[in-house]
């Protein structure tokens, strides 16, 4: 689209994690007239560490925050899978470091420090707190929001970046519920100093056990190491409650700094929930509305690229309203590039467990994947 056309587009973002803030940078640096709007009134991140893949810290250094991220983050070379007990299953090197016209690792991040940087990159103004999207209407070639403190907006283009249990997703293109994974994630940032020497470098390490996978992920520039362990758990609850004995009992057996650690875990800092993702959605976009991040697709975590999609998405929205003639060719050209990638990612993300591992650990219970 001409810059003219940009420069008078009004995009309304719903949501404001990775995907918001992301498609925000992205569309701004356009020069469309962006605004955020977010439910919640204050800005927080779960306390655990995620890995920005060299794709997702390319499209920073194209936006010109690759150092607000660096900042705030430790590059890493490789990552390991290891048996419970720490016999070495596979290491490799993260994919696609030399794919870039400057080598570009993964970088090892703290959740809140990343929704922070991305934030702190945007224009002053931009996101709008307290705005909890009630309903969408798609009129054509505007679309309508209406929030739940009474305001309401009209925009070009709207964009749903408002996570699993997506408003836009559900009220435009898809009324389906996330599915359970039938595993829980807990997950804590804990000091060095209680890490039992485990974190010798900066990469992350999984450790497989019996129905639990151990994630060590090394946040050195914090001094501080994100803990996260996954295990299968029939229970659904969104935020189950879960005792220390129940988090003991999902390592025994592992190395026994392992077991140390989660023996050692502060509850109150133990970030406790149960797994979703969505199945694959037929169409994310109008043409004046579109989905971007988890409220397009949803994934497990077991690939680590939900929020890397997120940014990715993005970007490639970004490229399409750069290039295409009108809004509603651009949502059409990013659909067709993206869809069929994470389509791939939710489909191999839910290969966690076999038939076999689930039925040891739970009788009866099926696969999180042959349940879907
Ligand atoms: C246990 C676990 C581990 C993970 N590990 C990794 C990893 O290692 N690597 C990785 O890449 N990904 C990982 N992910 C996935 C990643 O967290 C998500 O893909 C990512 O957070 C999606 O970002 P998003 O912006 O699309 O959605 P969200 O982060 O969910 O953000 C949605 C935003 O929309 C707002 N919102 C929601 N509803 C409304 C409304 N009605 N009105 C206004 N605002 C609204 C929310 O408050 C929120 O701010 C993990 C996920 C889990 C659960």
């Amino acid at each position: 689209m001409h810059s003219s056309d940009l420069k008078n587009l009004k995009i309304a973002i719903v949501g404001a994690g990775y995907a918001g803030a992301a498609a925000a940078k992205g569309l701004s640096l356009l020069g469309a007239d962006v605004t955020v709007y977010e439910r919640a009134t204050e800005i927080g991140e779960v306390g655990a560490g995620i890995g920005l893949r060299p794709s997702t810290m390319d499209r920073f250094r194209q936006w010109g925050i690759f150092d607000a991220i660096a900042k705030v983050s430790s590059p890493s070379d490789y990552f390991e899978i290891l048996t419970a007990t720490g016999e070495q299953i596979m290491r490799d090197t993260w994919p696609g470091i030399e794919d870039y016209a400057e080598p570009t690792t993964t970088h090892l991040i703290h959740r809140g420090d990343f929704i922070d940087a991305l934030l702190g990159v945007l224009p002053e103004g931009m996101v709008r707190l307290g705005h909890t999207l009630e309903t969408v209407e798609d009129r054509g070639d505007r679309s309508a929001l209406t929030f739940a403190n009474g305001e309401t907006v009209e925009a070009d283009l709207v964009i749903g970046a408002d996570g699993i249990k997506s408003v836009v997703r559900q009220q435009l293109f898809s009324d389906k519920d996330p599915v359970f994974s039938g595993e829980h994630a807990y997950r804590a940032v804990i000091s060095l100093d209680d890490a039992q020497g485990m974190v010798v470098d900066d990469n992350l390490r999984m450790y497989i056990g019996r129905g639990t996978k151990v994630y060590l992920l090394p946040l050195r520039h914090r001094d501080q190491v994100s803990f996260d362990i996954t295990a299968l758990c029939p229970d659904s609850t969104w935020a189950p409650e879960v005792t220390k004995d129940d988090i003991l009992a999902t390592v025994q057996g592992f190395d026994e700094r392992i077991v140390n650690i989660a023996r050692n875990l502060d509850m109150d800092t133990v970030n406790v929930r149960a797994v979703y993702d969505i199945d694959p959605v037929e169409s994310w976009h109008s043409d004046s509305a579109v989905l971007v991040g988890d409220a397009a697709h949803s994934m497990l975590h077991h690939q680590g690229q939900g929020a890397n999609s997120a940014i990715i998405d993005a970007g490639a929205l970004a490229d399409a309203l750069r290039e295409a003639d009108s809004v509603a060719e651009a949502l059409a050209a990013y659909q067709a590039n993206r869809k069929p990638v994470t389509d791939e990612l939710q489909r191999i993300s839910r290969q966690g467990w076999t038939e076999d591992e689930v039925n040891e650990v739970f009788p009866g219970q099926k696969t999180p994947a042959s349940a879907k």
